[in-house]
């Protein structure tokens, strides 16, 4: 625990991020894996780009799934392998598709048609192969929020299952094109194993009755990533739940001789590492409510805004308080815990970290914690309002 005196030096908001719970992350990812030679886990660079994180990624031997060139330069900065880095998204520009053959990556993940076409002039008239798979649209709709579910017919992604083969048989015919395998994605913080399990046996109807009969064999299986975190008790679950994860593929996913299977987690890896840490600028009081405004906004975490995430807040000011208070010679011994509306300063009603939440009784200067931001929260920031981009800080302890 951080003491308020310690948290003095930090210039708010910034990100707080604790490179042991970040270890011991991967070394959960490791262990798991070296129960299976098959499998792959590349990270997923967009839920946290930060340059030492990556690095730290990196040196644990994960590979990397980018969605840009940008993440691509910064996959291989931070040491990644070119091998080991997958390169999905369904609009890749020109430059992105050839920065990505120039660097010799391991595969391209495919969702058009129309993009194989370009992949493939761009490998001609390099004259490279480049490595292909296709996603696929399995058309699983998985428990989580609607703007984060990838994998419905409706979706913009992949390619239809109805095209695979099409797609399989014109990439074959292609002489700068390789075809490595079968890439899916169903979407972001999914806590219900049985949606993995239903990815799992839209894949092996695929195999069945697609691939084999038509005698192809894809050398990879890529089922994206996904596993989710538990907002609401971080402490209880620093970290994910990989032997459950892993052990739902296992089980359920029928793979052929020699194939081998890839995984690109984001989220699972880097979410509980991270805090926003914020200090209160004013406590107002309302009619109806009581708001603490702080000083981070949805410039530096839009989850809230965007899809209505809920992050742990905690009042370390007011905690060290009622700490103090509980000690036997402390005077003061009431300490209220009130109601509160937790929001930011930016322009937009939706900048509101959360509603009717318990603090400690709170004041101005007092500083808070959004817990569980690792993911999703530095990358997305943004300069609306002129606001200057938030800066991160190393520990190796959760504030
Ligand atoms: C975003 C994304 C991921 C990572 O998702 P998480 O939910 O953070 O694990 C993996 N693969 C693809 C293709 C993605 O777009």
């Amino acid at each position: 625990m951080l003491s308020t005196n310690t948290l003095q030096q930090f210039q708010t908001p910034c990100y707080i991020y604790d490179t042991e719970l970040l270890a011991r992350t991967l070394q959960a990812i490791r262990s798991e894996l070296k129960a299976h030679d098959n499998y792959h886990v590349h990270y997923a660079i967009k839920a946290n780009s930060n340059p030492q994180i990556l690095q730290q990624i990196a040196a644990a031997g994960l590979g990397a799934d980018c969605v840009s060139g940008g993440e691509i330069r910064a996959a291989l900065a931070a040491g990644f392998p070119a091998k080991e880095i997958a390169f999905a998204g369904v609009g890749k520009a020109d430059w992105e598709i050839q920065l990505a053959l120039e660097s010799g990556i391991g595969m391209f993940n495919v969702e058009s048609f129309e993009e194989l076409e370009v992949i493939n002039q761009f490998a001609t008239s390099m004259n490279l192969r480049a490595r292909v798979s296709f996603r696929i649209n399995p058309d699983v709709a998985a428990h989580t929020h609607s703007h984060i579910t990838t994998g419905r017919a409706e979706d913009k992604f992949g390619i239809a299952k109805e095209d695979m083969l099409r797609a399989i048989r014109t990439a074959q015919q292609m002489p700068h094109i390789e075809f490595t395998g079968l890439h899916f994605h169903i979407g972001s913080q999914i806590l219900d194993m049985k949606d993995f399990r239903q990815l799992c046996l839209c894949i092996n109807d695929l195999q069945s009755n697609i691939l084999d009969t038509a005698g192809i064999f894809a050398p990879n299986i890529n089922v994206g990533g996904g596993l989710g975190i538990d907002y609401e008790e971080p402490n209880e679950h620093p970290v994910p739940d990989f032997k459950a994860y892993f052990d739902t593929f296992k089980q359920h996913l029928q793979l052929r001789d020699g194939q081998q299977l890839h995984f690109e987690l984001g989220r699972a890896v880097v979410a509980q590492m991270g805090s926003l840490l914020t200090r209160v600028l004013y406590v107002k009081h309302g009619h109806q409510k009581q708001f603490v405004i702080v000083d981070a906004g949805m410039t530096e975490l839009i989850r809230p805004a965007l899809y209505g995430a809920v992050h742990q807040i905690c009042n370390l000011s007011g905690e060290a308080r009622m700490r103090a208070a509980a000690d036997p010679h402390a005077e003061d011994k009431t300490m209220p815990v009130c109601e509160y509306d937790v929001v930011g300063p930016i322009c937009e009603s939706s900048d509101v970290f959360a509603k009717d939440i318990a603090l400690p009784e709170t004041f101005r200067g007092d500083f808070l914690v959004i817990r569980s931001a690792g993911a999703y929260g530095e990358t997305m920031a943004s300069q609306y309002n002129c606001r200057a981009l938030p800066t991160a800080h190393f520990i190796n302890k959760q504030p």
